[in-house]
């Protein structure tokens, strides 16, 4: 339960001069662990909380990747953990992205998987990738553990931006990681002390919060987004849609650049935002930022709480602009 928040950098040791559970807010705050309590029953494991998604497949990578080594990275996943990859080549770090539907790459030292993938939305062969001598980390940020547990399926890492539907209102930035390994969460831990990778006591109070609406915002998200991702596919203007039969994203394609700028900024109701995962449902095409890695026409949906027909009717008058 959310509790009081405590915004102190650092607590008084006890009588005997000997540090607390509490002593610097880099090691240990009291709402972070409030919040990693919640989220490690959610997930069924051991979790660490962090100032960003990228933040905590920051700390994931620099602890779990040996120097040099190679990182799988799921094709059509966030394109931003392909760019941090690249951005850090110089320090050794070697990216390659692999089809996750299929067997990872023999050399992988390290898997990153998507359940789903973000924006295309495919799901990992969880088998192949966890039979793999590499360790696998997935990143479930659109499935949330509401629906997929990645500790249970074999997996080492559970991973999450937590700016998306765990803290769900788009008023946070935070990411976490969850591991089951008592080993792995000491070193993920002693990584996150040294680097100062350590999210804000109003982060941390703000998810906790958040959390206690996770599964009903899910559950309704996700229903709207299932009829929505129905009507998308029989709309003529319409050439794919994609839904993975979970969660509340949908993306589809429309016929091009063009068509696709032309309905994402026809809406009345759906914002022209980026982000998902929150209340409010947005749309965006994602060529902007992803160019060739994702088709020209493809728009993005994030279905927030809004009723069901008045989505629709704005999607079909912004459709009539394609
Ligand atoms: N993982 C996925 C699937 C995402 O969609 C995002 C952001 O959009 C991230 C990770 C990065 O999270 P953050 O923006 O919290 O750093």
């Amino acid at each position: 339960m959310t509790g009081s928040l405590d915004r102190s950098a650092t607590w008084p040791y006890d009588e005997a001069g000997e540090p607390g559970a509490f002593s610097y807010v880099r090691a240990e705050h009291p709402n972070q662990v409030a919040v990693e309590e919640e989220l490690g029953r959610l997930e069924g494991g051991r979790a660490l909380l962090y100032p960003a998604g990228m933040g905590a497949v920051t700390g994931v990578v620099l602890t779990m990747l040996p120097p040099g080594g190679t990182i799988a990275v799921a094709a059509g996943a966030y394109y931003g953990h392909k760019q941090l990859f690249d951005h850090l080549a110089p320090w050794g770090i070697d990216a390659v992205e692999y089809d996750q539907t299929d067997p990872p790459p023999e050399r992988a030292d390290l898997i990153l998987v998507e359940a789903p993938s973000n924006p295309l939305l495919t799901m990992p062969d969880f088998e192949a990738a966890v039979a793999h001598a590499a360790l696998v980390v997935c990143d479930a940020t659109l499935a949330s553990p509401l629906r997929v547990r990645p500790l249970e399926l074999g997996c080492d890492v559970a991973l999450h931006s937590a700016t998306k539907v765990l803290g769900g209102h788009d008023d946070l930035l935070a990411g976490v990681a969850t591991v089951s390994d008592d080993d792995l969460y000491e070193r993920l831990h002693l990584t996150r002390r040294l680097t100062g990778l350590v999210a804000s006591a109003d982060t941390a109070w703000l998810l906790e919060r958040g959390l206690q609406t996770l599964a009903v915002r899910f559950d309704r998200m996700e229903a709207t987004a299932r009829e929505l991702a129905a009507r998308l596919d029989a709309h003529p203007a319409v050439t794919v849609a994609r839904y993975p039969g979970l969660g509340f994203l949908v993306s589809f394609d429309v016929a091009d650049g063009a068509a696709a700028r032309r309905v994402e900024t026809a809406t009345a109701v759906i914002e022209n935002a980026t982000s998902l995962g929150g209340t409010r449902t947005k749309l965006e095409s994602r060529n902007r930022w992803e160019g060739e890695r994702c088709p020209e026409g493809l728009l993005r949906l994030s279905v927030g709480l809004e009723d069901v027909e008045v989505l629709w009717g704005d999607l079909e008058r912004a459709l009539d602009r394609a």
